[in-house]
């Protein structure tokens, strides 16, 4: 059969819709939180960079002091999330203003870590906390690359030369412990809260409305961003949430966009098949009429 542009824009227009078949069936719905999800709080105006949280942390989860950068004394002095640290506070400046920031895992309600995670090994467990199970990493590091907000990290220093298996350190919300984090507990300002997100995301809407003026935005971040976050941030009118290291996000989880374009194309091939077999159809019709208009000539 002679390729004409007829056929060819045919052709195109079938296998369009398919494709838009496929992909209204294999939209990918946002994840929401539900009502018994916990998370944290964390009023940068009332911190005082005391790094207290950041202590309690490695003794929370038996991580060893990181002393790098310490002008060779023992001082923990991470200057960054890193395979021994979960929890930092930075110090964080926007023009002549300044104020503190916590940074750990988001505990994300819709999260791309685990989205991108094949072997599962990150994953959703009670109360929305985003856990990790080193048993079944593969130490593909895509989480690191699917987080936006760069916080898994992976044990370089156990991978060469191979000491152990190295794995994913982030923090998993303290959920070994029974008291809740460690990071909450230790805070003597109260500037980090632990609880329901339901019950976070009330208390920064009453401290927005108690005191206006007093905070950025006159919002929470993490309320809506990319889809929403179990860790929530109060920064101080004059100091931008990026300023603080927070991205802009939409309010479409990531996942929602990256799956249903992967879902339409990949899953059970059938997209591709459907789309082959319309493709075939549409040729086949083409033919038919060809022989047929050749036929009448
Ligand atoms: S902050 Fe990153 S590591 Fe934590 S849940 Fe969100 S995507 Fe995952
Ligand atoms: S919740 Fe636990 S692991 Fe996470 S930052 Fe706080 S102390 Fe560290
Ligand atoms: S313990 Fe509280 S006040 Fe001290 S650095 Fe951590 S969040 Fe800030």
């Amino acid at each position: 059969m002679e390729i004409t542009r007829r056929n060819l824009l045919k052709t195109a227009a079938v296998a369009g819709a398919v494709a838009a078949v496929a992909d209204v069936a294999e939209a990918r719905e946002g994840r929401r939180a539900a009502p018994d999800e916990v998370g944290m709080l964390y009023d940068s105006t009332l911190c005082v960079g005391c790094r207290a949280c950041q202590t309690a942390c490695k003794v929370a989860n038996g991580l060893p002091p990181d002393a790098r950068d310490a002008s060779g004394g023992e001082y923990d002095a991470p200057l960054d999330l890193n395979a021994t640290t979960k929890n930092i506070i930075k110090l964080a400046t926007d023009g002549p203003a300044s104020t503190y920031m916590k940074m750990q895992c988001m505990h994300c309600v819709d999260p791309a870590c685990v989205s991108v995670c094949m072997a599962g090994a990150l994953h959703k467990v009670a109360g929305g906390i985003v856990a990790y199970n080193p048993r079944t990493c593969v130490g593909c590091r895509y989480c690191q690359i699917g987080c936006p907000f760069n916080v898994p990290k992976f044990e370089w220093s156990k991978s060469l030369p191979v000491v152990e298996d190295p794995k994913i350190v982030k923090c998993e919300l303290c959920r070994h412990r029974q008291e809740g984090p460690a990071c909450c507990e230790v805070c003597p300002r109260g500037a980090v809260i632990y609880g329901k997100r339901t019950a976070l995301l009330a208390e920064a809407r009453r401290r927005i409305a108690a005191q206006p003026g007093k905070y950025f935005e006159d919002r929470a971040y993490g309320e809506v961003d990319g889809g929403g976050t179990s860790v929530l941030y109060l920064s101080p009118a004059g100091v931008s949430f990026q300023a603080l290291g927070l991205p802009t996000l939409p309010r479409e989880p990531l996942p929602q966009l990256s799956e249903t374009v992967q879902h339409t194309t990949y899953k059970w091939g059938l997209a591709p098949i459907a789309l082959y077999a319309a493709v075939t159809a549409v040729q086949l019709r083409n033919r038919k009429a060809d022989g047929a208009a050749k036929e009448e000539e």
